[in-house]
């Protein structure tokens, strides 16, 4: 047999080394309610061995779980490499998840040990009772005040290891991360990911055909770091040796466009809700983004609106859909060739779609009966995907079969319609597309519509029992701040009226002063169907 090539292994080490040693000079920036941090990769490459030797001290053995409790920062992107290149599992506890989800999931993870922003401390020893098989709790100081009591002091931890740490070469199919789904209902899935996804999709998150992350680059992810990895972005950015920020204990939008105009920030990347928050403060000129080339936006459908008003200022909003179970990059939209040509309208359809799969990933939707839809531009089927970086089951976790095909693709949970250039265009979740009369309504297609009226802020459709048609639309809205109370449920019936067929137009409007939002920062659909199925505050349009 003929020879062929090495049989290097795809680790985080890989990714960590090319990264430090081409660019130690290179600055990671952390920014916050406290004073700004900055350091370079050369530093953080010192105290990513010095964590590593000091967790190996500890006791740290191979595979075994340490949760993250924390912000955006320098010191989470420590653990997000000392962890995992020893052989461990870092596993990123969602600081905003109820409390019986939280001790759920460290008890069945099994973190040994975890570490945790003082400002955070609060809420882990109120659930410390409960957790089976902490052993050890280590605080970083962020500035909060909670007592300490017997935890380890992160820094103290960190100088007692050896900055001369040997990682051990290891086998790329070994876990490295550990992530526990979101808004789902029942207790959250786990989600773990090897060495050799996370850095496929640090070389996917780096193609000029998808996000195009470089060493050009200074990256901020507004996205949580218990989050989907931050979207891959810090492995990502680390690998190409790309200028780093995190936004600290603070995502508030005054202060993450400040921290974007001050380091000169080229690539923002973030949920809608983050650049919906941050619009009005850029429409009044209070900041100089003109560094940004541009700014990754998904987690929910971006909606039309947002991005043709970032346009307007010359801010390039770059549309991606992802999931938890996809490491989590699956598809961009970026502007094909073929797009050049389209009229401005036309281009701006693409740019709110969810893009074409990235290379790596392998897209299709089914119909009902498991069989592929047209790429038509109008059939609704179910999105399933396969690929490298796409989960093959859940963590120790009998309800997995559910969610893939009887050949082996992973069922989304969304509804897409696919277009004859490959792109998707998500229409809904299956949870939350409205039943109407035997056919479907598609909830994101008329919030996207309603979020692109002038006197809209937010909106959300939520499908409501309804005798007749199984289900009919409610439309709850979050006016701007200067037409609270003036805006009319007829002209925005009259404004969807344009594009939609009658029978997809909500009869009934709730104007609210906000949405409840998820963990991660979604509109929670779930607690909206509670909360205003029967809300008489509804008006008629
Ligand atoms: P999570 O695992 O919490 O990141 O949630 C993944 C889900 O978020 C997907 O299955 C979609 O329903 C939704 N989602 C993510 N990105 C987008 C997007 N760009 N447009 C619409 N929905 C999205």
């Amino acid at each position: 047999m003929l020879g062929t090539m090495m049989d290097f292994p795809l680790t985080l080490q890989h990714v960590f080394d090319r990264g430090t040693r081409l660019f130690p000079d290179r600055e990671i920036v952390t920014g916050g309610l406290g004073e700004r941090h900055r350091y370079t990769y050369k530093d953080f490459a010192r105290r990513v061995h010095r964590l590593a030797s000091a967790f190996k001290a500890l006791g740290l053995q191979p595979g075994e779980r340490v949760g993250t409790f924390g912000w955006n920062h320098y010191r989470h992107l420590e653990m997000y490499f000392a962890v995992p290149m020893q052989g461990a599992v870092l596993h990123t506890l969602n600081i905003r998840l109820f409390h019986d989800q939280l001790v759920y999931i460290i008890n069945h993870a099994a973190d040994r040990f975890i570490v945790v922003d003082r400002s955070l401390l609060g809420i882990v020893q109120a659930l410390q009772p409960m957790l089976e098989t902490v052993e050890k709790i280590i605080v970083v100081d962020d500035g909060g005040d909670c007592e300490v009591g017997d935890a380890l002091d992160y820094e103290q931890f960190l100088a007692s290891g050896n900055e001369h740490f040997d990682f051990p070469r290891l086998d790329e199919n070994t876990a490295a991360m550990m992530c526990y789904t979101s808004g789902t209902t029942g207790n959250p899935k786990g989600v773990a990911y090897s060495h050799r996804a996370l850095t496929l999709h640090s070389f996917g998150a780096c193609l000029s055909d998808s996000v195009g992350v470089s060493q050009r680059d200074t990256v901020l992810a507004v996205v949580p770091m218990f989050h989907a990895n931050a979207w891959g972005l810090p492995y990502a950015a680390t690998m190409v040796g790309a200028k780093q920020v995190f936004a600290g204990n603070s995502m508030a939008p005054d202060r993450v466009l400040q921290l974007m105009q001050d380091e000169r920030v080229t690539l923002g990347a973030g949920v809608p809700t983050i650049w919906i928050g941050a619009l009005p403060l850029l429409q009044a000129g209070k900041y100089d983004l003109s560094s940004v080339t541009r700014i990754a936006c998904g987690g929910s459908a971006a909606p039309r609106g947002l991005i043709d008003a970032y346009d307007k200022l010359g801010l390039n909003i770059v549309h991606a859909w992802g999931m938890t179970e996809l490491t989590p990059i699956g598809s961009v939209a970026v502007p094909l060739t073929e797009l050049d040509s389209a009229d401005p309208a036309t281009q701006m359809d693409f740019k709110a779609r969810q893009g074409t799969p990235v290379p790596g990933v392998e897209a299709r939707a089914l119909d009902s009966d498991g069989k592929e839809v047209p790429w038509d531009g109008q059939t609704m089927g179910e999105l399933v995907v396969r690929g490298p970086w796409v989960a093959a089951s859940y963590y120790n976790d009998d309800r997995s079969a559910g969610s893939f095909t009887s050949d082996g693709w992973f069922r989304t949970g969304d509804i897409v319609v696919m277009h004859p250039n490959g792109y998707i265009e998500i229409a809904d979740r299956t949870k939350d597309v409205i039943k109407s009369g035997g056919e479907w309504i598609s909830s994101v297609a008329l919030e996207n519509a309603l979020m692109a009226h002038p006197k809209v802020q937010e909106a959300a459709v939520i499908g409501v029992p309804d005798e007749k048609w199984s289900e009919r639309p409610l439309a709850c809205v979050v006016p701007r701040p200067d037409f609270k109370g003036s805006v009319k449920a007829e002209e925005l019936s009259e404004f969807l009226a344009q594009q939609f067929a009658k029978w997809w137009l909500p009869e009934r409007y709730l104007f609210l002063d906000e949405l409840p939002k998820t963990s991660v920062g979604k509109f929670d659909k779930k607690t909206m169907r509670v909360q205003y199925t029967d809300s008489t505050k509804a008006v008629t349009a």
